[in-house]
């Protein structure tokens, strides 16, 4: 047996069977993270800042005069890169959300966790905007934790005060960013000019949305990513000996410890690790990568950086921690597609070709045809035999839509019961009622199929179908 998996088997693996911000009383210990640095942790903050950028700017940007994304729940309207999407398109928001999963799942079972600590906005906002605050604040974390044992006086008072009120602050901006993707930049605007009382309702969302992000980034923490996240709970499916994760090469780095004086005497063999434990202080979930791939490991990379900084002072090679599978360590093996990867990325390439498709041919207008329930025939004065119908469309462009209807099938005429012209305004619901006659000699069955041509400005859109009910003498 290898000596890391048997120092695993002698200590029965107990660290699998407790979370690390938890006490033996099962009371949360709060997590203190040393301040990372080093090349990866500068590469993160630079992409944070590009993700605030978009995150911040999007809601400003237009396209033709609408925002490029809305995400308009209560009003059900949605737009999406500039594209007005309606109910109606569930269909294409569910294969969407399926493309998204399996994008998820390839990627995970490639390249581990790496969105939670490069991407997620969990993790972009608290550590790369609220943790770093917090080190300004109160310092590192070794001032925290004398700062969270002291008594309470004027410089705790003013420097927990202080966070908490800048916490608030920012969350306040992440709510109004995160309203305005809902409601829209105008509205937002509105309520900024008009005052809150004369919009109560998006002012109280407002600030039940400012809270809940200040409780999650100011008490919640990494407990969303360790307890609450479902992705996070289902890494150990996806992940195999393949997958490249954060991960300790422990072949170099066993036996750890300390070279001590008496070792270079008679020295005994030690292994790449001198157990600082500056990986376990700077991770933000407060676990021991040296462990092995744990559930809690975001993929943030803080102790690659820490580790990296001991191995250059000892004069070792880098990246005793870094990005590595289990059988790059255990065999030596590189990145590699295996059969449940080529898999998997075939039937991502054939969801994204066929959501493609859906977009680029989805309907400007959608229409529904009904005969009027509970209605049978009626005999016009003229003798011709009707029928009854609700039509209903659904205008989804920006433009306002004039809609003739041209019956194909069978022969006779359209009658509109209360207009002449169809309109529908834009991207809005129309609805009509018409009357189709047909002449009693033209008719053969008691079931007729129905077939009309749906145009705008005489350009096809689609047909629809029905039936017409009709006696046969
Ligand atoms: S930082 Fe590197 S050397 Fe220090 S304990 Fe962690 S793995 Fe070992
Ligand atoms: S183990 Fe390393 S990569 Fe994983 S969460 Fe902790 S610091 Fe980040």
């Amino acid at each position: 047996m290898h000596e890391v998996e048997e120092a695993k088997a002698l200590d029965g693996e107990h660290y699998r069977d407790s979370l690390s911000n938890v006490n033996k009383d099962g009371k949360r210990l709060w997590i203190f993270a040393k301040k990372p640095k080093g090349s990866l942790y500068q590469y993160r903050t630079l992409f944070a800042w590009f993700l605030y950028i978009i995150f911040f700017a999007t809601p400003f940007i237009k396209f033709h005069g609408h925002p490029l994304l809305l995400f308009n729940i209560l009003e059900r309207k949605f737009i999406i890169f500039g594209m007005p999407f309606w109910p109606q398109d569930l269909n294409l928001f569910a294969l969407l959300m399926l493309t998204f999963i399996l994008f998820i799942i390839v990627f995970t079972v490639l390249f581990g966790r790496i969105w939670c600590g490069w991407a997620c906005p969990q993790t972009i906002f608290m550590e790369m905007l609220f943790r770093k605050i917090e080190y300004l604040i109160e310092g590192d974390f070794n001032q925290q934790k004398k700062l969270a044992a002291q008594e309470w006086n004027t410089e705790k008072i003013l420097r927990k005060g202080g966070k908490h009120v800048a916490f608030y602050l920012i969350s306040f901006l992440i709510a109004n960013t995160f309203l305005s993707y809902i409601i829209g930049i105008d509205q937002m605007k509105l309520l900024i000019t008009d005052g809150p009382l004369a919009h109560i309702g998006k002012f109280a969302s407002l600030l039940i949305f400012s809270t809940v992000f200040y409780f999650v980034f100011a008490f919640l923490r990494e407990l969303v990513c360790v307890i609450i996240c479902p992705y996070g709970r289902l890494q150990g499916l996806m992940l195999d000996p393949h997958s490249i994760v954060v991960a300790y090469n422990y072949l170099r780095g066993e036996p750890r410890g300390k070279a001590s004086k008496k070792d270079t005497a008679t020295p005994a063999p030690k292994g790449d690790c001198i157990d600082c434990k500056l990986c376990v202080q700077v991770c933000p979930t407060g676990i021991d990568i040296r462990n092995g791939t744990q559930l809690e490991c975001i993929n943030c990379t803080a102790c690659v950086d820490a580790c990296d900084e001991v191995m250059v002072k000892i004069n070792k090679p880098t990246r005793l921690i870094g990005f590595n599978s289990k059988n790059g360590i255990d065999n030596n093996e590189t990145f590699k597609f295996t059969l449940r990867n080529v898999g998997y990325s075939v039937v991502l390439v054939g969801l994204l070709a066929l959501l493609v498709y859906l977009v680029a041919s989805r309907k400007e207008i959608e229409t529904t045809l009904n005969r009027t329930a509970g209605m049978l025939y009626q005999t016009q004065a003229n003798g011709n035999i009707s029928n009854l119908y609700n039509i209903e469309f659904v205008n989804k462009t920006f433009d306002s839509i004039p809609i003739e209807l041209e019956l194909i099938e069978p022969k006779g005429s359209i009658k509109l019961i209360d207009k002449q012209i169809i309109k529908i305004p834009k991207d809005e619901l129309g609805k009509t009622s018409f009357f189709i006659e047909i002449d009693p000699k033209a008719i053969t069955s008691n079931q007729n199929k129905v077939l009309i041509n749906v145009k705008s400005n005489g350009v096809l859109i689609e047909q629809v179908k029905s039936n017409f009910v009709a006696p046969v003498n």
